[in-house]
C-alpha cells in the first residue's frame, strides 16, 4: 500500500539537504574526533549542489531524480563519502529507471542495490564503523517490512529507526575503512560520521513519505 513518486523522491533530497545543514556543524565535529574534520562540509556542500540542481531542472522520472542527485554529490563532495554515496544514488537510479512512481517492493529493491554499491565500491562490511552500518540495517529492514506487506509509510519508519540503531552501534566499534582505521583502537568511543549522515538520509525519506 502506498507509492513514492517523483515528488516524493525529490522532497527526500529537499528534506535530506535541510536535515544536513542543520547538522553540519555536528557532523564536522564527529570527523574531527576521528578522521579531517569535513565530514559536514563536505555533505553539506553536495546537499546543496543537489538541491540547487533540482531546482534548476527539475526532472520527469524517478530514475532521473535519483541519477541527478547522484551526480551532484560525486561532483561536488569530495572526500571518501562522496563517491560512496553518488554511487547509493547512481545505483538506485539504474535500478528504478524512467519510472513515475515505485511500489514498495521497487523501492526496497532499488535501495538494497544502492548499499550493495556503496559495498562494492568501499569494501566496508557492516561492523566496520562506516556508513554501511547504518545503510544495510536499513535496506535488510525495508526489504523485510515490504515482503511482509506493510504499508510503505511503515516501512520506512521501521527502517528509520533500523538506520538509527546501527548509527548508534558504531560508538563502541574499532574502525576497519576509511581514515578512521588510521587510528586503530583509538578510533573506538565515537560516533562515526558517516553513519550518522546516512541515518539522517534514511529518516528524511521516512519523512518525506509521511508530509
Ligand atoms: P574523508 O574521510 O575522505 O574526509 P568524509 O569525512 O566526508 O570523507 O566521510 C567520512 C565517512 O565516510 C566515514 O565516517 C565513513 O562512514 C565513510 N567511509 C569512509 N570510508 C568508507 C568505506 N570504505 N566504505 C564505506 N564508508 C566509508
Ligand atoms: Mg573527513
Ligand atoms: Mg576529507
Amino acid at each position: 500500500d502506498g507509492r513514492l513518486t517523483v515528488d516524493d523522491l525529490v522532497a527526500w533530497m529537499l528534506r535530506f539537504d535541510e536535515r544536513i545543514s542543520a547538522e553540519a556543524e555536528h557532523l564536522t565535529e564527529l570527523d574531527s574526533a576521528i578522521g579531517d574534520a569535513d565530514h559536514g562540509t563536505n555533505i553539506a556542500r553536495g546537499t546543496g549542489a543537489v538541491r540547487r540542481r533540482l531546482e534548476e531542472a527539475p526532472p520527469g522520472d524517478a530514475g532521473a531524480v535519483l541519477k541527478s542527485s547522484g551526480m551532484a554529490l560525486v561532483s561536488t563532495v569530495g572526500g571518501a563519502s562522496g563517491s560512496l554515496y553518488g554511487t547509493l544514488f547512481l545505483e538506485m537510479a539504474k535500478s528504478v529507471g524512467p519510472a513515475t512512481e515505485l511500489d514498495a517492493a521497487v523501492l526496497a529493491e532499488a535501495f538494497r542495490a544502492g548499499v550493495a554499491g556503496v559495498v562494492a565500491r568501499g569494501r566496508a562490511e557492516p561492523g566496520d564503523k562506516t556508513m554501511v552500518d547504518a545503510l544495510q540495517p536499513a535496506a535488510d529492514t525495508l526489504s523485510a517490512a515490504t515482503a511482509e506487506g506493510h504499508p510503505l509509510a511503515e516501512s520506512l519508519r521501521a527502517a528509520a529507526d533500523a538506520a538509527a540503531l546501527g548509527r548508534d552501534a558504531t560508538i563502541p566499534l574499532v574502525a576497519r575503512k576509511g581514515r578512521a582505521s588510521y587510528l586503530g583502537d583509538r578510533s573506538a568511543e565515537h560516533l562515526d560520521p558517516g553513519a550518522t549522515s546516512a541515518a539522517i538520509l534514511v529518516q528524511s525519506l521516512a519523512d518525506a513519505r509521511s508530509e
